[in-house]
């Protein structure tokens, strides 16, 4: 038997192509899965560009996609997973070594670069009408989300992110009351939903004041900024960066209050240049006691904080964030970047 995938050739660029494949490799997981839908981001225009990405060992071609819902249709009984639920794969898996990290369970840490992502670097990723999966390496959906659950994947990134802010708050007495979130694509607006969650004030900073970012970022009880940084008044218990842009990231520190923490999520497009008075940015960060740190990834943790957060999200509110919905036949079009897309998502079987 065989299945529709969307694969690609890397490092060769716009070498993506919907093709016929071999069913799953019983090596990928007990679980096989109809793939219901599958989130595109910014990795995957990357990996079809040909500025990232790698094939598994032996082969020229992988399975594109790595933000998975699918709905069992096998699964071992002692699995602890049933025919008809659905499930959400992990993308990272721990290196061969491991590290310290990948041996502990926190392969989103890992110290040395050998771990393998699905529909990233080395292994196959989810973009086809069957996918199989480990059942330690994946997450049962809520089934009142339906394909919503999608979102599972994005929203675990930045439940990394708000955890580990926490930990880091957490080395003195904290108490986060004022949170400023940058870019108000998926990850921005899902960070706003997490720290709105905590009960945090959340500002939302993006350039585009068109209708449904700001109206997104209202619903959940925040406040939107179109713009600059500069007409936001007050400081920051917590910023998170969700746009990877140098210059604002740089910004975004002056506005860190006492005990502030700053998490950057976003990869940088190019590289820029800024003039930058590193003698003032030193001494602000010292004497206001500023965290700024890096965060990829996610662990087992995370998917589950992020399938407990979906869990208790407004629906109509997640519907919104997907602003396209394509089928597999179209996966070309899941990759342009529209005027007005939040969320673009390939949606394969019906729920
Ligand atoms: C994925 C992460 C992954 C990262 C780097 C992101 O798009 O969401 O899980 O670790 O790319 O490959
Ligand atoms: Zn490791």
């Amino acid at each position: 038997m065989t299945m529709l995938a969307v694969t690609v050739g890397p490092p060769t660029p716009n070498s993506g192509a919907l093709e016929k494949v071999p069913e799953p490799d019983p090596a990928e997981g007990s679980i096989v899965c109809e793939t219901i839908a599958v989130g595109v981001d910014g990795t995957d225009n990357e990996i079809v560009e040909g500025k990232y990405g790698e094939a598994p060992p032996g082969t020229d071609r992988l399975i594109l996609g790595h933000e998975s819902l699918g709905r069992v249709l096998e699964a071992p009984a002692a699995s602890g997973f049933a025919p008809g639920e659905l499930v959400v794969g992990f993308v990272r898996r721990p290196d061969p070594v491991p590290c310290d990290s990948c041996a502990a369970g926190e392969w989103d840490m890992c110290r040395n670069g050998l771990y393998t992502e699905r529909g990233i670097k080395g292994r196959h990723g989810f973009l086809s009408e069957r996918f199989r999966i480990e059942p330690e390496f994946s997450v049962k959906a809520d089934p009142s989300l339906g394909r919503l659950a999608v979102l599972t994947e994005p929203t675990s990134v930045v439940a990394k992110a708000w955890e580990h802010v926490q930990r880091i708050g957490d080395r003195a007495v904290w108490e986060p009351r004022r949170a400023l979130v940058t870019g108000a694509g998926p990850l921005g607006l899902l960070s706003a939903m997490l720290g709105r969650q905590r009960g945090l004030d959340v500002h939302v900073l993006d350039v585009v004041d068109t209708e449904l970012k700001p109206s997104l970022a209202r619903d959940l009880g925040a406040t939107y900024h179109a713009g600059s940084l500069d007409d936001v008044a007050g400081m920051f218990d917590v910023v998170i960066d969700c746009t990877g842009a140098g210059p604002l990231v740089f910004h975004a520190i002056d506005h860190l209050g006492p005990d502030g923490v700053m998490c950057l999520t976003g990869i940088s497009p190019a590289g820029r240049t800024l003039p930058l008075d590193v003698d003032t940015l030193n001494t602000q960060m010292v004497l206001n006691n500023n965290v700024v740190f890096g965060s990829v990834n996610a662990n087992r943790r995370h998917y589950e904080q992020a399938a407990d957060a979906l869990s208790r999200a407004d629906r109509g509110w997640l519907d919104r964030l997907v602003t396209r919905w394509v089928p597999l036949a179209a996966w070309m079009e899941a990759l342009e970047r529209r005027d007005g897309d939040v969320k673009t998502v390939v949606e394969i079987g019906r729920i």
